[in-house]
C-alpha cells in the first residue's frame, strides 16, 4: 500500500512562493476597459467575415480549440491528417489525463491518498475517452511504470499547492465557448484552473493550464488563448496565465496586457481563416516544417518526405 500525499507543514513553502507569484501584487492589478471585451469581439467578427461568407450554407460551426490552431498554423494539411487519425491513447496521454484528474482532486478537495488508486477511481467514474481501457490493459510492468510516474507528479503537485482559500474560487476543467458571427465559429477551451471572483472594474481571475510533458513553444499560445476567450466570455481579461508543469513543479506566471490579447488575436484570425478555407471544401496547403517527421499523413506527402529526406543530412530534429 502506497502512503497518502499530506500538506507541507505552516511556513513559508513552495506552495505559499507559488501563490505570491499567482497572486502578485492586488493592489497593480489592472482596471477592466469596458469597451475592451467588445471591441476585440467586433475585431474578430470583421477579420472573420470574408472567411464565413465562404463558408457553405448548412456547414457546421467552425471549431477553434488550442490543438486545431497548434496544427492548422504549422500546416493545414497536417490538420487534416490528425483529424483524420483513429484517436490513440499513447502512454503520454494516459500520464497527461491520470495527472489532470490528480490536480482536480487535489486543489478542490485538499486531499489525496493512494495517488494512482484514486487516479483511476477518477477515470471510471468519468468521461471514458479511451484511457481507463489502455491503463486496464497495460501489462503489469508497464502498469507499475505508469504508476510511479503519476505519483511522482502527485507529489510535485501536493508539494507545490497550498490550499485554496474559499475567496479564490477555484474552479477546474472550466469551459470556455464563444461563438461568433452567428454562431458559424466557436472558440472553445477548457480551463485546467481558474481562480479568482468575477471582476468588479478589476481584473481579478487567474487561469493555469497544468502539463505532464516537458515545456513546449505552444503552451504559451495556448494559455494567450483562453486569456482572449475568458474576456470574450467574462467581458473582463484575467490579470495573469500561468503554466504549471508537474514534472518539475515549476510555474510559468505571465501578466496579460493588451500584447497577449492582440497576439491571440491574430493567431485566431489567422487560424480559423485557414479553418473556415478548408471547411469551404479548400485544398490544404502543405508546409514542410521541422515537425513533418510526426505527422499522421507523412506517408503520403512528398513536399514533408523531402524535408525529412533533407533533415536527415543536415543533422537529427528532436521534437520540441
Ligand atoms: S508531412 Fe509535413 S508538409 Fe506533409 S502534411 Fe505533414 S506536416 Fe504538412
Amino acid at each position: 500500500m502506497r502512503s497518502s500525499l499530506a500538506r507541507h507543514p505552516a511556513g513559508r513553502s513552495r506552495g505559499d512562493t507559488l501563490l505570491a507569484r499567482l497572486r502578485g501584487d492586488a493592489g497593480s492589478r489592472p482596471a477592466v476597459d469596458p469597451g475592451l471585451a467588445g471591441g476585440l469581439r467586433d475585431w474578430l467578427e470583421d477579420e472573420l467575415s470574408e472567411a464565413v461568407a465562404g463558408l457553405p450554407d448548412g456547414t457546421g460551426p467552425v471549431r477553434v480549440t488550442k490543438d486545431a490552431l497548434d496544427q492548422v498554423l504549422v500546416c493545414e494539411a497536417h490538420f487534416l491528417s490528425e483529424r483524420r487519425q483513429p484517436r490513440q491513447v499513447t502512454t503520454e496521454m494516459a500520464r497527461g489525463t491520470l495527472v489532470d484528474l490528480l490536480f482536480r482532486q487535489w486543489v478542490t478537495t485538499g486531499a489525496m491518498g493512494d495517488a494512482w488508486e484514486d487516479a483511476v477511481c477518477a477515470l471510471r467514474v468519468g468521461r471514458d475517452d479511451g484511457v481507463l481501457g489502455f491503463v486496464e490493459q497495460l501489462a503489469p510492468d508497464a502498469r507499475a511504470r505508469l504508476a510511479a510516474e503519476v505519483e511522482e507528479h502527485a507529489a510535485r503537485i501536493a508539494e507545490c499547492w497550498p490550499i485554496l482559500a474559499p475567496s479564490w474560487m477555484a474552479r477546474t476543467q472550466e469551459r470556455l465557448d464563444v461563438p461568433l458571427a452567428g454562431g458559424r465559429i466557436r472558440l472553445a477551451g477548457v480551463v485546467d484552473l481558474a481562480i479568482g471572483a468575477p471582476s468588479a472594474g478589476q481584473a481579478s481571475v487567474c487561469i493555469v493550464e497544468v502539463k505532464s510533458g516537458r515545456r513546449r513553444l505552444e503552451h504559451r499560445g495556448d494559455v494567450h488563448l483562453y486569456a482572449l476567450l475568458e474576456t470574450l466570455r467574462s467581458g473582463a481579461p484575467p490579470f495573469r496565465v500561468a503554466t504549471f508543469y508537474t514534472a518539475d513543479g515549476e510555474i510559468d506566471v505571465e501578466p496579460v496586457g493588451r500584447d497577449v490579447l492582440l497576439g491571440a488575436l491574430h493567431r485566431v484570425v489567422a487560424g480559423t481563416t485557414k479553418l473556415c478555407r478548408m471547411a469551404a471544401g479548400a485544398e490544404p496547403d502543405r508546409t514542410p516544417n521541422p515537425l513533418c517527421g510526426w505527422c499522421p499523413g507523412l506517408a503520403d506527402c512528398v513536399p514533408g518526405r523531402r524535408q525529412v529526406e533533407d533533415s536527415t543530412h543536415t543533422g537529427p530534429v528532436t521534437r520540441p
